[in-house]
């Protein structure tokens, strides 16, 4: 709100009610100022008739019209119904300055004329002393508009002086000296009312400000507030607070005593006896405190804050707020951030602590307690068949039957995913562990019946015991090593923690490490292996296998990298960066010759298998048709449509899919007919005992019905040319891999391979391929 200035002049910036106050000062002290028309029209007249002059008589009648018009005007504003506008305040303002104007011009023009026209000492002495107190009225009444004053005075006093200066005796001179400092110290002090007004205006503009912005603020917020003084009564309540102790209005009289109000709060149910009785004693106790009561009963749940705050000069101010929402929101959010959402089991966060807890309880006490880490077999099948919903209702069930089984003192928390954890207390053997696990395993492997679908898991138990002064990490590490070897150990069992678990561990984890500095310092190679077609004898396809020389375990072997390096995630980086080389080693190759390369499932799945396909063949340069994708029968476990889209898109950019490894796995025959594949490689497993009758018709029966489906298909592992001949007699293998022509090789030693088979031999006295003299022509 913007207040106006301290002193002076009002102008265009004063507030309405500021420049209505002025105006009103012009009009209130009307009385005075009639009086003072109708005395010096009279003086006037008296004036008039002691000298008998004309002159003095025009002034008569000039001091009545304008007595008469001012009588009007004053009559007219204290006749209006409603406060002044700012438009009416500025009209008022102009009326009383030209009536006061007129008026002030008569008067000192009736005075000088007495004084210059006349010689009647009596009539001097009436008109001066008229002017003198008319002006003295002046000052006392039109303080508001100074320069009004100021014009009126000059008009009033200004001829007057002149007038008895110009008479020139001494003693009519000397009057108008002492007229003029009178008119000087008349001015002063108007001027000096003027400021002393202006001040008391702007004060209580501001203070009623003050009050309003106080009274806008304190019902406008959130808290309830009481304050009371020193002598115990209440001085101020907002509305929040009668609102929310439910007060009848009444009951909010000011100088009612602390005491009649809380009896009205217990009186209207809003809080309890008790209650009142505490915050009565906290409000005589004038000392700063916090308190918060659950009124008016426990049942209710409404939680209040009472803030109790002592005033400098005695008495106490008094905040209420209602904090039951709030509490709820950090009940909510505190269980949240302890019990698992989904199963409503304690979380990890809350396990691990209650666990540190109870294991420092046994501290120093012979008790024996275990730890089972759950983990359930086949759960992510479930998830990614049955959607998620399902994989849901599926974790409530599981921990539902974990609750069952379980003592009151055994404790069950959910660690995220499909992993649970169980702390059983005082056992008295490793046994007692143990059959609780098997009971764990045999209960959640019974069949759950899940929105129609009758649904099987498995469970897998690691068990770590508790020993002195074992911590609750440590045990929880234990229980997951020893989880880790039941499920290496075929699922659906149970393991106890060992010690020589944690060597294993440690040695993965170093491999882990090792794997990640390899990546990144290239220690990895490729190898190169040739698939011989077996009618021309000549290299069709070079098969990548990957190989890691690491400076202290010598060549690491693929298939301790690749499940490794699965479980860590880092086969996306390693498969992008076998994909790139060996499509660009391809490059250096003759034409006829294309690459083989191995995609693990959790490559072929990744979402941007098919762009990264796209940018491995662009910038190498490579024809699509030369590169092959060889993948494992578990690529096409998951998720089949997406996996039978993205085989036919690789197929549509020219790329040809292998299945590789087949007769290792489910050895699906539906995967043949329904997956857009082009070639077969049939493992060597097949070819083990193959003089045999038996194995012999059974890996020909495969190649024959792939061959029909219109697929290529190789047989792998041969190593001995009789190997060859047997697979190779009735024409429908046509591609052969295995050490009988070579073993996998570095990448320069292909390259003189493949120049050597293709008729290009750079090292023509020692050929690389051990190439079968029957077959290759
Ligand atoms: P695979 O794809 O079936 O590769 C053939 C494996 O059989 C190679 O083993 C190869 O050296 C071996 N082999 C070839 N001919 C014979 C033979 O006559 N006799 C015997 N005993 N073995 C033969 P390697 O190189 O140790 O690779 C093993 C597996 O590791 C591969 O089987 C493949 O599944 C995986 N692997 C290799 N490199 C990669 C790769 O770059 N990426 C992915 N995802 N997996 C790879
Ligand atoms: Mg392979
Ligand atoms: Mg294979």
């Amino acid at each position: 709100m913007q207040l106006a200035k301290q002193s002076g002049e009002p102008d265009q910036q004063t507030s309405p009610y500021l420049r209505a106050a002025l105006i009103d000062s012009l009009f209130e002290t009307s009385a005075p100022m009639l009086t003072g028309l109708v005395f010096g029209a009279g003086a006037a007249a008296m004036t008039a008739l002691k000298t008998g002059s004309t002159l003095i008589w025009a002034c008569v009648a000039l001091l009545v019209v304008a007595g008469v018009v001012r009588a009007f005007i004053v009559q007219r504003y204290h006749a209006r119904k409603s406060p002044p506008t700012v438009e009416d305040a500025a009209r008022w303002k102009k009326y009383h300055q030209i009536g006061a104007m007129i008026q002030a011009t008569a008067l000192g023009t009736w005075c000088s004329a007495t004084l210059l026209f006349t010689d009647d000492a009596v009539a001097h002495m009436i008109c001066l002393s008229t002017t003198t107190g008319t002006l003295a009225l002046g000052a006392g009444r039109a303080y508001g508009r100074q320069w009004v004053f100021q014009l009126q005075a000059a008009l009033i006093y200004g001829p007057t002086v002149i007038a008895l200066a110009l008479r020139g005796t001494p003693y009519y001179v000397a009057m108008s000296v002492v007229c003029t400092a009178f008119l000087v110290a008349v001015l002063q002090i108007s001027a000096n009312l003027h400021r002393i007004f202006m001040q008391a205006l702007v004060a209580r503009e501001r203070e009623a400000a003050l009050a309003g912005q106080f009274d806008t603020a304190l019902n406008n917020m959130p808290h309830g507030l009481c304050m009371f003084g020193a002598d115990g009564r209440l001085a101020v309540m907002n509305h929040r607070f009668s609102e929310m102790m439910n007060l009848p209005d009444d009951s909010v009289q000011g100088g009612v005593s602390a005491s009649d109000i809380i009896a009205a709060c217990v009186a209207s149910g809003s809080i309890s006896n008790a209650s009142g009785s505490m915050i009565l004693s906290e409000i005589e106790n004038s000392q700063a405190r916090d308190m918060i009561t659950t009124d008016p009963d426990a049942a209710r749940n409404r939680s209040l804050s009472w803030t109790f705050q002592p005033m400098a000069g005695g008495g106490a101010v008094v905040l209420l707020e209602d904090i039951t929402e709030r509490r709820d929101a950090e009940a909510k959010i505190s269980h949240l951030a302890r019990y698992d959402e989904l199963t409503e089991l304690p979380n990890r966060v809350n396990f691990r602590n209650e666990i540190g807890r109870l294991l420092a309880i046994q501290q120093g006490v012979d008790r024996l307690s275990a730890l089972l880490f759950v983990d359930l077999d086949q759960f992510k099948q479930v998830n990614d068949t049955l959607g998620h919903p399902c994989g849901d209702q599926l974790l409530c069930a599981v921990a539902g039957r974990l609750r069952e089984m379980l003592r009151p003192e055994d404790f069950v928390a959910r660690f995220g995913g499909d992993e649970f954890v169980v702390f059983q207390q005082d056992i008295h053997s490793n046994e007692d562990a143990a059959g609780l696990a098997r009971r764990i395993v045999d209960r959640l492997s019974e069949r759950y019946k899940i929105d129609n679908h009758l649904v099987e898991i498995g469970a897998s138990v690691g068990i770590a015991m508790t020993s002195p002064g074992v911590s609750a990490d440590t045990l929880l590490k234990n229980a997951d090593m020893a989880l880790y070897r039941a499920k290496a150990d075929g699922r659906g069992t149970f393991c106890f923690f060992r010690d020589e678990m944690a060597q294993t561990v440690e040695a993965r984890r170093t491999l882990e490490l090792d794997l990640r500095k390899a990546l990144a310092n290239e220690e990895f190679e490729l190898f190169y292996q040739p698939l011989v077609n077996i009618k021309s004898g000549k290299i069709a396809t070079c098969e990548a296998l990957l190989r890691w020389n690491h400076p202290v375990r010598g060549t690491v072997s693929p298939i301790d990298i690749i499940p490794v390096a699965e479980d860590m995630g880092l086969i996306v980086d390693l498969g992008r960066w076998i994909l790139r080389k060996a499509c660009m080693e391809c490059m250096k190759w003759p034409e006829a010759v294309s690459v083989a390369v191995n995609f693990s499932p959790q490559q072929f799945h990744q979402r941007d298998v098919l762009s990264e396909v796209r940018y491995a063949l662009e910038v190498s340069g490579l024809p699509a048709n030369r590169l092959e994708i060889e993948i494992t029968e578990s690529s096409l476990l998951r998720n089949t449509q997406l996996t039978h889209d993205v085989l036919s898109q690789l197929h549509s950019l020219g790329v040809r899919i292998s299945l590789d490894d087949f007769g290792t796995g489910y050895s699906s025959l539906s995967y043949l007919h329904n997956f857009p594949l082009q070639k077969v490689k049939i493992d060597r497993s097949f070819l083990e005992g193959i003089d045999t009758d038996r194995p012999l018709t059974l890996l020909r029966g495969v190649a024959r019905l792939s061959a029909d489906l219109g697929m290529s298909v190789v047989v792998e592992g041969i190593e001995t040319n009789q190997q060859l001949e047997l697979v190779s007699t009735d024409g429908t293998v046509t591609e052969a891999q295995g050490y009988l022509f070579s073993r996998p090789v570095p990448a320069v030693r292909i390259r003189q391979l493949l120049n050597a088979s293709h008729g290009r031999r750079s090292t023509p006295d020692e050929p690389l391929v051990v190439v079968p003299s029957r077959s290759i022509a």
